[in-house]
């Protein structure tokens, strides 16, 4: 617990939150990208969640685990693509410490098909960019060297990591909105705050329920 952060104290996210439990939260993000768009928060003060382990009990990281996959099922079936080919039309990021903006762990979720890896390929030529068997693999390779990182899935669900790239604050953020066509909601502080407000609040009423089942 930082008494400073954002994330550490609920007040600042209460009436955004849709689920919960003993691990952590999920939340309709300020900065709605696109509808649906939910973060996991660890309830732990954590830099990212490559620093789950090894301080964090098996009941902290099963919690986070579930929520993160109930979250990203949900979503798939409540955000509808119109292409059917795609096979998990939901990606997931997280600014690992790089590109951060609250210096406390939280996964992005969001319901859209937007391909992250090229560009990210071209924008750090130099930078090692791995995939990973298991989102999971997170842990283990910011255990063994605590590295920023950038981490995404694509659009068929595969998660890839970029160790220790230069990126500016909101990286991944800005991309998906640009990916999207909407660059104007790239940055969360300076979106249209009473269209994110009404696109939040359908967020959280769409998914609140649905988390509940
Ligand atoms: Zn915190």
């Amino acid at each position: 617990m930082d008494n400073d952060c954002v994330f550490c104290n609920r007040i600042n996210f209460e009436e955004r939150i849709i689920a919960e439990n003993d691990a952590c939260y999920a939340v309709a993000t300020l900065g709605q990208i696109a509808g649906g768009y939910t973060l996991i928060i660890p309830k732990a003060h954590i830099p990212c969640i490559g620093a789950l382990a090894p301080h964090h009990s098996f009941q902290q990281m099963e919690g986070i685990r579930k929520m993160t996959e109930k979250v990203y099922r949900v979503l798939g079936k409540e955000y509808p693509h119109g292409n059917r080919r795609v096979l998990s039309p939901v990606i997931m990021f997280e600014h690992g410490i790089v590109g951060q903006t609250i210096p406390h762990a939280h996964l992005h979720i969001v319901p859209v098909a937007v391909d992250l890896t090229k560009k990210i390929y071209a924008d750090f030529p130099r930078t090692e960019i791995r995939m990973l068997e298991d989102t999971m693999d997170l842990q283990k390779i910011y255990c063994d060297d605590p590295k920023p990182y950038l981490f995404w899935t694509t659009p068929d669900g595969h998660p890839m990591v970029c160790i220790d790239p230069i990126a500016p604050p909101q990286y991944l953020r800005i991309l998906v909105a640009k990916l999207l066509g909407r660059p104007e909601r790239a940055d969360w502080r300076t979106m249209d705050q009473e269209l994110d407000k009404q696109l939040w609040k359908k967020t959280v009423a769409i998914l609140k329920p649905r988390l509940a089942e």
